[in-house]
């Protein structure tokens, strides 16, 4: 498998989805590799764009006839993989696939593909930072917060399994550090 593929991994609230539609926007070789969800369609989200809404059966369904590449449940019942057919999909088109993955599911991918692999962790400068966003971004109750809290604590002692880790302190300048690692590797030849 020759294709370049890139991995943003990090702390839901880490910024890494802001991240990787910016990169999406600045480069366009890139094409966002779609993953399989059962959790609830936020509003601001599209079936088929953000993600593929799915039932449970049809999740399992999918792990039955090895659809994924990987897979989590990420949340008690909150399942979410990675299609094997969205990355032939991309690479048909002659497009980098770019994946957004919780970081478990970024070690599966890092330890799948390798050297044409780009990875990067994506971190929030500290819990307390990432509660305020979580807040602020008004998707989660009580209980789906202190989750996302408690997982982000364990999530960040992975951070020296990767390449590429970027402090999400100012969003500017993320988004900088972001393109200059793409841009860097979209133009290695040898990658
Ligand atoms: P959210 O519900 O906020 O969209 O996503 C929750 C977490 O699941 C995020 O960290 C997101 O990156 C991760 N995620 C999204 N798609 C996948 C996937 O295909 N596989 C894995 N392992 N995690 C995913």
């Amino acid at each position: 498998m020759d294709a370049k593929l890139i991995l943003f991994c990090g702390p839901s609230g880490s910024g890494k989805t802001t991240i990787v539609k910016h990169l999406l926007s600045t480069f366009p070789v890139l094409s966002f590799s779609v993953s399989a969800t059962t959790r609830s369609k936020r509003n601001n989200e599209t079936d088929g764009k953000d993600y593929y809404f799915i039932s449970v059966d049809e999740f399992t369904e999918k792990i039955s006839e090895g659809a994924f590449l990987e897979w989590e449940e990420v949340y008690e019942n909150g399942f979410y993989g990675t299609l094997a057919s969205e990355v032939s999909r991309i690479n048909k088109e002659g497009k980098v696939a770019i994946f957004d993955v919780d970081v478990e599911g970024g070690l599966h991918i890092k330890e799948r593909f390798g050297k044409n692999l780009l990875d990067v962790m994506v971190v929030p400068p500290s819990i307390t930072a990432l509660r305020e966003r979580l807040i602020a971004r008004e998707s989660e109750t009580q209980e789906t917060l202190e989750k996302r809290i408690g997982k982000a604590g364990i999530e960040m002692g992975y951070r020296n399994r990767f390449t590429n880790v970027i402090v999400n302190t100012k969003l500017q300048e993320a988004l900088a550090e972001a393109e200059k690692i793409v841009s860097e590797f979209l133009n290695n030849k040898e990658g």
